[in-house]
Formats: structure tokens, C-alpha cells, sequence
């Protein structure tokens, strides 16, 4: 086993949404700054936003909402379990961010986000409040813009290349990563005083219903690796208790897209046709309810659209079919479904995962992106800031970048590193376990999955708890 050694002064680790503005900015504050990125997959098309996006969820910007009115709305789908200093940011930095997207993606005012007469950014209603904070975005090539303006800069980029353990110093601090190339199957020892941990959700925590591995809403890819490295690296985490339930598009196990739909005039209908439900911003009050149409035998619900004009119609089917998920217009057509009929679009709760960006759990994190091991900044999906979307991803990678070069402009070297060799043997120790030892790695997350969605998907209880911890310890 022989293993390859960088020297670098910030590692990004996942080139997703936080993670491509994180090395961006890392590079805009110190041009000198060495920045490795390293990604699962080539950073073009990797993440969530791989294929694009079509909206900003919670934006504020000039004529429509304050940052106090992001913190109001966030308040309320969290039921106050947020930390506001965080919320306030999110909508405070959406504006330059937002200015930022049309420079990296080579877009004019008006062509990437839309604008009102009076020349603001156009948003519309989607929040339970009184607001409109949600920016729609024609954002197709959104990824590969940024990726464009990462390589640009300079940065070392090394895809298909995932991180299997952050590294910390004989202080405590963080000093790097180890990772392998699964094409090549090199090992990589990068030695940086300050990483930027953006991996994503876990996406891949419960079971769909239909039991395809990778039939699931968020990015297979983001299989939770960073919120286990940084629990490894000793990082707090914070509500973790806190699962995000997906109501999903029933059997598609894609997005059903309430939060597309119902600002364009769409709404949930219970199995009489009734509406049941007034906004489309995922929130616990809202998984409730679907909850409840389903408990007092008003199920299954459906997410009505028929009534919407065709021009309309058209337009969701290029956002829904396209940047959200490229097989639904195949899926539909081989049911024979057509938005023209009130029921074509079934839902159904799906997985569990656990994840910020639609919920509220993973690595706890200041306004400033900080955790609590030194050197290690966390933004995105895996860093908990409640409810914080993609807005949140570009606001807090933009910081992070920001703050991970200056720390390691002032940080020094790390201190003496772990053995590498040792590392090698601790990653891959589970590749080696005897079949009659335990189990055969190929099922393992297929039995854990299956087990996570018996055992952990609401309603609650300890002993269902007590339950699940008494098979992991198996
Ligand atoms: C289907 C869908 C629709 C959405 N729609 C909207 C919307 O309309 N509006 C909105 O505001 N938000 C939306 N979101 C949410 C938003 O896209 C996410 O919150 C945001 O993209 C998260 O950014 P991230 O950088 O944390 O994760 P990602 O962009 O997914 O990036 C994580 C990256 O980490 C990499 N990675 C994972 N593990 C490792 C590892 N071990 N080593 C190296 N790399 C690793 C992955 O390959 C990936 O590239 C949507 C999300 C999904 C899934």
C-alpha cells in the first residue's frame, strides 16, 4: 500500500453547492492560499445541484423580505429550535450571493433569476408567513459554472476522489484528510491546517418503500460521510434526534416538488380532493398533517395541479422533468400520468435521512461556520443550520472559504500527523471482516438501512430506540 502525500493549506472536502463557493472564495480571499478540493464524483455534475436548480428556497432581498423576516419564517418551521445569529446571516448574505451566482454562471440581471418591473430579484410566496422569500431561478448550468470558476482559480481538484477520515494533530487540531481515488485506488495522506467539511446530507440513512438503494430524494452520493468523519474527529452535533421525513412522489421516490408547485398555484389534496394543507415549505407541522390525512383515512394525498393553466403546466413540467429530476417525464409516461388529471401526482412519505438543509440536524456550527475542533468549517447540508437549502449552502461555504484561509494564513503547520499505514488499516478494516464474523460487507447497508426505517421513522418512542441500538450493537 503505498500512499500519495499533498501539502496544502485548505482542503475543501466535497465539491458540492458549499463546497465549489467555498473554494472560490477561499482562492478570492488569498490568491496564494493552496486549496485542494476533493469530491466523489467529477465536480461538474456531482451533488445536489448536479443536474441544476430552479429556485433559491428562502432568499431576502430588496422590496420583498429582511433578514428579520428569514428569521421569522425560520423560526416557525423549526418551532424554534434554530439558532437565529445563523438565520439572520443566511438572509443578510443572500443578496451578494445571489450576485455572485450571475458572475460565476456568466448570467445577466434578469436571465438566471427573474426580475420585477421595478428591477428586483422577483420573489414569490411558499413560507407560512406574510413574506415572499422564495427566488425561482432558470439555473440549469448553475454547477458547472461554479466548477468553471474553481478550476480557474487554481485550485487542486481531485475527483472521484472521496475522504474516508479527517486527520487531527497530536493537539487535537485538525491536520488533514486521507482519501483514495476509485479509479486508480491511490491513497492520498493531504496535510492542511484547516478543512472545509461540505459532504452533504445523509441521504442514505432510512429504506424507500420500493427497496432500491439509491432510489431516494437527496444525492446518492451524500451517504452521511461527513457527518461521521466530523463525529470521528470529535465534532459536536447537534439535533440529531431531528429526522427529515420525505414526502416523496409515491413508487418515483424523486421529488414531488410542493416547494415548485404550490408557489406557481399548485396545492395538496387529501384522497376527497380537499385541500388539507397551505404552504410548501417542509416543516414538521406539515409532515403532521399528511400524517393525520393518512391516520383518519383520508389518504392518499396528491399534489393537484389540473387547474393550472397550460402555459403554466408547461413550465413545471421543464422544471420537474429537467433540474429537479431528469426520468420523471419518462416515469409519468409510462404510467400514463398527465398533470391534466387531478391525482396524477401520488405521494407518499418515504425515507428518512438526516440533514440541515431540509431539517435540522448535523455538525454544530457558529454564524462563522466554526465547529467546535479547531481547524475544521463546515457549511451545507451537514452543518446544522436549520432549514438553511441551497441559499444556506452558497451563504455559509462562501464564509467558511473565507474563514479557512485566513485561519491558515495564521495557523502554521499541523503538528505531528497520524501514521498513515495505520489509517490505511483503520479504514479498511471493515473490507476484511470474515463472513462468519460478522457481516459480509455487501449487505451491511442493506440491513442497517432496513433496520433505520423500522425502527426510527415516526412516531417515536425509547424503546423503538432502544430496539435499533440493540441491533447496531449486534
Ligand atoms: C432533489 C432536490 C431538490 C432540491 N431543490 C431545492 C430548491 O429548489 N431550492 C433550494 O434552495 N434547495 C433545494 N434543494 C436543497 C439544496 O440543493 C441543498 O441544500 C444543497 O445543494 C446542499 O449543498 P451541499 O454542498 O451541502 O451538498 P451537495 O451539493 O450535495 O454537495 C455534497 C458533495 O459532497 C461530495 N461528497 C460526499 N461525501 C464525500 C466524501 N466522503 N468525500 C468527498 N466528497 C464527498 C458529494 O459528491 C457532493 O458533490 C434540493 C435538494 C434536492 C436533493
Amino acid at each position: 500500500m503505498s500512499v500519495k502525500k499533498i501539502e496544502a493549506d485548505v482542503i475543501i472536502l466535497g465539491g458540492g453547492s458549499a463546497g465549489t463557493f467555498a473554494a472560490i472564495k477561499a482562492k478570492e480571499t488569498n490568491p496564494n492560499c493552496r486549496v485542494v478540493v476533493v469530491d466523489k464524483g467529477p465536480i461538474e455534475t456531482s451533488g445536489a445541484i448536479g443536474r441544476g436548480m430552479d429556485a433559491l428556497n428562502i432568499v431576502s432581498v430588496p422590496g420583498y423580505g429582511t433578514p428579520e423576516d428569514v428569521v421569522e419564517a425560520l423560526t416557525k418551521v423549526t418551532e424554534g429550535i434554530i439558532d437565529q445569529e445563523c438565520a439572520y446571516v443566511l438572509g443578510r448574505d443572500s443578496l451578494p450571493i445571489i450576485k455572485d451566482l450571475e458572475r460565476y454562471t456568466d448570467r445577466k440581471p434578469g436571465d438566471l433569476f427573474p426580475l420585477d418591473k421595478n428591477g428586483n430579484y422577483k420573489c414569490s410566496f411558499l413560507h407560512p408567513t406574510n413574506k415572499a422569500l422564495y427566488l425561482a431561478m432558470d439555473g440549469e448550468d448553475i454547477k458547472r459554472g461554479l466548477a468553471r470558476e474553481v478550476r480557474k482559480l487554481g485550485c487542486t481538484v481531485l475527483d472521484r476522489t472521496p475522504a474516508c477520515r479527517l486527520l487531527t494533530d497530536d493537539n487535537g487540531k485538525i491536520a488533514g484528510i486521507f482519501a483514495f481515488n476509485m479509479r486508480s485506488g491511490d491513497y492520498y495522506q493531504i496535510e492542511a491546517p484547516a478543512v472545509v467539511i461540505t459532504a452533504g446530507c445523509v441521504g442514505k440513512f432510512g429504506m424507500p418503500r420500493d427497496g432500491y438503494l439509491s432510489g431516494i430524494y437527496e444525492f446518492p452520493g451524500n451517504t452521511g460521510d461527513g457527518f461521521a468523519m466530523a463525529y470521528h474527529a470529535g465534532a459536536e452535533m447537534v439535533n440529531m434526534e431531528c429526522f427529515q421525513t420525505n414526502l416523496l412522489m409515491k413508487d418515483f421516490n424523486g421529488p414531488a416538488c410542493g416547494y415548485v408547485v404550490i408557489p406557481r398555484g399548485g396545492y395538496g389534496v387529501n384522497a376527497l380532493g380537499k385541500k388539507y394543507w397551505s404552504h410548501g415549505y417542509w416543516s414538521g407541522d406539515m409532515f403532521l398533517a399528511v400524517w393525520r390525512e393518512f391516520m383518519e383515512g383520508r389518504g392518499p394525498v396528491y399534489l393537484k395541479l389540473d387547474h393550472l393553466p397550460e402555459e403554466t403546466l408547461k413550465g413545471l413540467e421543464k422544471v420537474l422533468w429537467g433540474t429537479e429530476r431528469t426520468v420523471r417525464g419518462q416515469f409519468h409516461k409510462q404510467r400514463n400520468e398527465d398533470y391534466h388529471c387531478w391525482d396524477s401526482v401520488e405521494q407518499g412519505m418515504e425515507e428518512i435521512t438526516l440533514c440541515s438543509g431540509h431539517s435540522n440536524s448535523g455538525i454544530l456550527v457558529n454564524k462563522d461556520t466554526e465547529t467546535t475542533v479547531p481547524g475544521l468549517f463546515a457549511a451545507g447540508d451537514c452543518a446544522a443550520v436549520p432549514q438553511q437549502y441551497l441559499t444556506g449552502a452558497f451563504v455559509f461555504g462562501a464564509i467558511a472559504g473565507r474563514m479557512a484561509a485566513e485561519y491558515a494564513a495564521r495557523a502554521g503547520r499541523p503538528g505531528a500527523m497520524p501514521n498513515p499505514e495505520q489509517t490505511w488499516q483503520e479504514v479498511s478494516a471493515p473490507l476484511r471482516i470474515d463472513d462468519d464474523k460478522g457481516l459480509p460487507v455487501e449487505q451491511v447497508e442493506t440491513k442497517i438501512r432496513t433496520k433505520v426505517s423500522q425502527y426510527l421513522t415516526p412516531p417515536k418512542s425509547d424503546p423503538l430506540m432502544n430496539k435499533m441500538l440493540w441491533w447496531v450493537d449486534r
